[in-house]
């Protein structure tokens, strides 16, 4: 029988004791407050934003919600990061992406101050994960970690193959693995013999954005697979990279989607934002 690895109770546990936390901060008179940018009406970020502020509401950390307009200039949104930069009151900017096309996505990201980036997107901070200092890591991989720990799963030592390469997903998860000790194998679209590499890992992270890839042909039994994909199926429903009922016979834990990973992406968020860049 396999283990199914609760993101949902998870994530409640993480939000549950960083708001013991916030409460004991506030009581030495430090507030945590974070700043979210949305750029345009995208209904999909609109929920993303929402939730964000949800959480922080629950946890005790005050946001700061920028709505703007779909036509908002490249510069007058700098313009406002950097104001946000400079104001202590404020411990963590977020820029909802994707933004409008006529705004450089990277010139934005480089534009938030490494100390406030909360997503972890910024270059000084990619890097100072790669090099093993001090710094915010991407939420979503931070989440698998939590997932993994939180279940009991030992990463020391195991084999780990990651599936995709992302700059928001693939690569930090990779670089956190080996944080953990991991030995770990990153897999992408041009990888040959994927199916023999999949095959091997003790831990198997997908992240390929492809509805339902991996079946049980990519597991070994009794694996550990967690799946980072969300898709929404021709039935309106809820589905990962990995095909839930052709793998979970096989392995010993996985993740379910609506379920695993999702929640843990916002629970790191807020971890962001509430422990600063340790
Ligand atoms: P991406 O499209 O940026 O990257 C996909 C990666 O998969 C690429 O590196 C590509 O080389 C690789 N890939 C694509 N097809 C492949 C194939 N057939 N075989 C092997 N490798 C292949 O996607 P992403 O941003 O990393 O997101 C991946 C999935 O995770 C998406 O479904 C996305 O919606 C989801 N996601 C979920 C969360 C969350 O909070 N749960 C957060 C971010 C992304």
């Amino acid at each position: 029988m396999y283990q199914i690895i609760d993101g949902k109770r998870i994530s409640q546990e993480i939000k549950d004791e960083l708001k013991e936390k916030v409460a004991a901060m506030k009581a030495e008179g430090v507030e945590r407050c974070l700043a979210v940018i949305q750029v345009g009406s995208d209904p999909a970020s609109s929920v993303y934003v929402n939730n964000k502020k949800k959480a922080c509401e629950y946890i005790g950390i005050k946001s700061l919600s920028y709505e703007l307009p779909e036509e908002t200039t490249e510069a007058e949104l700098l313009e406002l990061i950097g104001s946000l930069n400079a104001r202590e009151d404020v411990n963590g900017i977020l820029v909802q992406l994707p933004v409008p096309e006529h705004i450089d996505e990277d010139k934005v990201l480089l534009a938030i101050a490494p100390q406030k980036d909360v997503d972890g997107f910024h270059p000084v901070n990619v890097g100072n994960l790669s090099i093993g200092r001090p710094g915010y890591v991407s939420c979503t991989p931070a989440g698998v970690i939590q997932l993994l720990k939180r279940s009991g799963i030992e990463i020391a030592g195991r084999e780990c193959v990651v599936l995709g390469r992302s700059n928001i997903v693939g690569k930090p998860m990779a670089m956190l693995l080996l944080r953990e000790n991991g030995t770990v194998t990153v897999c992408h679209s041009r990888t040959k013999d994927l199916k023999e590499i999949t095959r091997r890992a003790d831990i198997l992270v997908v992240a390929v954005g492809k509805p339902k890839l991996v079946d049980a042909d990519y597991v070994k039994e009794g694996a550990v697979v967690i799946d980072v994909g969300i898709h929404r199926n021709e039935n309106n429903k809820l589905c990962g990279d990995v095909d839930f009922d052709s793998v979970a016979p096989h392995v010993s834990a996985i993740t379910p989607v609506p379920g695993g990973v999702g929640p843990m992406t916002i629970a790191m968020l807020m971890n962001n934002c509430v422990e600063g860049c340790r």
